[in-house]
């Protein structure tokens, strides 16, 4: 365990040895993920969205249609849980009981509030970009007026939220007792996200060549 819980509510009660509680493990885990779970409530009951987002320093940005359900109900300022889980292996054991899987994944405690700040939007969009392919906001058209009213961001700060990291790492847990003497394969099938090859638009105007940004994507994988 590093670090120690912020609240009761984030305290990890169940494979406790796996829980973080530091702000680096939160970064790490926010910083290797690309897709958040942003759940809350609305007057029909739970919602869970799948969102992009960015993180810049304690802060947490979301994006979305200033129309969108989730928007205008994390704009009131309402109480939200963040998850992003990055999937890293298939754990085989020998019993189905013993089976489970490696990941990382933190879950945050909070409420965003909406950006107003012209600068902090602006900065937010290429927050967003970059952190889907790093390079890619120096690449393409920045956002112009009419695409900055129709867009809220909103923010989450970390530095008020309640968070907590698990991490499960290695084989299965079942070498140690009775099952190691059964004739079932057991290890680990590890698991990563991969790209595929670029698949230039229709309508791409010819000559143009990948990008600087794809190509390192494509090529060193980051
Ligand atoms: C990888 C990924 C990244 C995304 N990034 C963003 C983002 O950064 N910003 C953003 O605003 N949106 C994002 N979306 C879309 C987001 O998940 C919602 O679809 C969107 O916010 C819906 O807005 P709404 O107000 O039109 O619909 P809502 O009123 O929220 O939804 C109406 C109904 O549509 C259905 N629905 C809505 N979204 C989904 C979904 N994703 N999957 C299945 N059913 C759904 C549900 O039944 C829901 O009750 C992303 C989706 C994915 C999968």
């Amino acid at each position: 365990v590093r670090g120690a819980p912020q609240s009761e509510r984030v305290r990890l009660r169940r494979g406790s040895a796996k829980g973080r509680y530091d702000r680096t493990s939160v970064h790490r885990v926010l910083d290797n993920g690309l897709v958040a779970h942003v759940a809350f409530l609305d007057a029909d009951g739970p919602v869970c969205v799948p969102m992009l987002y960015a993180r810049v320093g304690d802060i947490v940005y979301i994006h979305g249609s200033v129309g969108s359900r989730a928007i205008r109900c994390l704009s009131t300022h309402a109480s939200a849980c963040v998850t992003v889980t990055n999937l890293r292996g298939l754990v085989l054991a020998r019993s189905a009981f013993e089976h489970s899987a490696n990941y990382d994944g933190v879950m945050v405690f909070g409420a965003f509030t909406v950006v107003e700040a012209v600068d902090e939007r602006l900065a937010a969009f290429e927050a967003f970009t970059e952190r889907l392919l790093p390079g890619r906001w120096s690449e393409v058209r920045p956002p112009n007026d009419k695409e900055l009213i129709a867009t809220a961001i909103l923010a989450l700060d970390l530095a008020e939220a309640e968070a907590s990291v698990k991490v499960r790492t290695g084989p299965p847990d079942d070498d140690d007792g009775p099952d190691a003497g059964l004739d079932t394969w057991a290890g680990v099938l590890p698991l990563a996200l991969t790209f595929g090859s670029p698949q230039p638009t229709e309508r791409l105007r010819p000559g143009i060549p990948l990008p600087p940004s794809v190509r390192r994507l494509v090529e060193v994988g980051r």
